[in-house]
């Protein structure tokens, strides 16, 4: 069970101070602290690639990865899978494919899912797949995004969430993968933004009072 949450980071965590790593100049004061560095994240995925490498049992995943929060975190995963593939015995084959969500407006998600572009995963069918997104916060995104590609009649569906947002809610059962299991709070940076501000950022930061308002639309 605890490995199942992933590393758990706690409520009262500050972060690591801001002069203690580089970061790109620009952004500031519009971060307040480095809440997970950039190497952590790269070590914990390189675990995470071990997980789905032991599940996966057939030689073939379709990666379906939810830009574009995800793509830093899909890139890297399917990179460690394939350098244990190479090393291995055992060679799982990956053939990624992208779809496009949007929920968020500001740092307020917003009702429904909607997809950006083609809603058509019919290549999904009989095959095992894997989706890969970026933060799994209320679980409504994904829940809906499960349903979506459940329709397509996978052989089977796993997910990997990089960051779980611990909400009162079901999100555990929806993730199989879990990197980081953090508190209630707006993160950016490792491909996530804010109004896409933030993708540039390395490290996951929390952002500023004055990062929030500099950035709003
Ligand atoms: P959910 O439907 O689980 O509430 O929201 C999931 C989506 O909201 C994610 O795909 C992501 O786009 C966005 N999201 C939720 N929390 C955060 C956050 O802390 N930072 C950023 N940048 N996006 C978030």
């Amino acid at each position: 069970i605890g490995l199942k949450r992933g590393i758990v980071i706690k409520d009262d965590w500050p972060g690591y101070s801001l002069d203690l790593f580089t970061y790109p100049e620009h952004y500031h004061e519009d971060i307040e602290n480095v809440y997970i560095p950039h190497g952590i994240i790269k070590n914990r995925i390189e675990r995470l690639a071990h997980y789905v490498m032991e599940d996966f049992d057939e030689d073939k995943m379709v990666v379906l990865c939810v830009l574009k929060g995800g793509y830093k975190f899909c890139v890297d995963l399917v990179e460690f899978i394939k350098t244990l593939g190479r090393n291995s015995n055992r060679y799982l084959e990956t053939r990624v494919e992208f779809i496009r969500l949007k929920s968020y407006l500001n740092d307020q998600s917003t009702e429904d899912l909607h997809i950006v572009g083609s809603s058509d995963l019919s290549f999904l069918r009989g095959k095992s797949v894997l989706i890969v997104e970026a933060i799994v916060d209320t679980g409504k995104t994904m829940k809906a995004l499960l349903k979506h590609v459940e329709t397509f009649q996978p052989k089977m569906v796993k997910v990997a969430g990089l960051l779980v947002k611990r909400v009162q809610n079901m999100t555990d059962s929806l993730t199989d993968y879990i990197g980081f299991e953090i508190p209630n709070r707006f993160v950016v940076g490792y491909a996530l933004d804010y109004n896409e501000y933030f993708r540039d950022l390395n490290h996951i930061c929390v952002i500023s009072k004055t990062g929030k308002l500099k950035y709003k639309i």
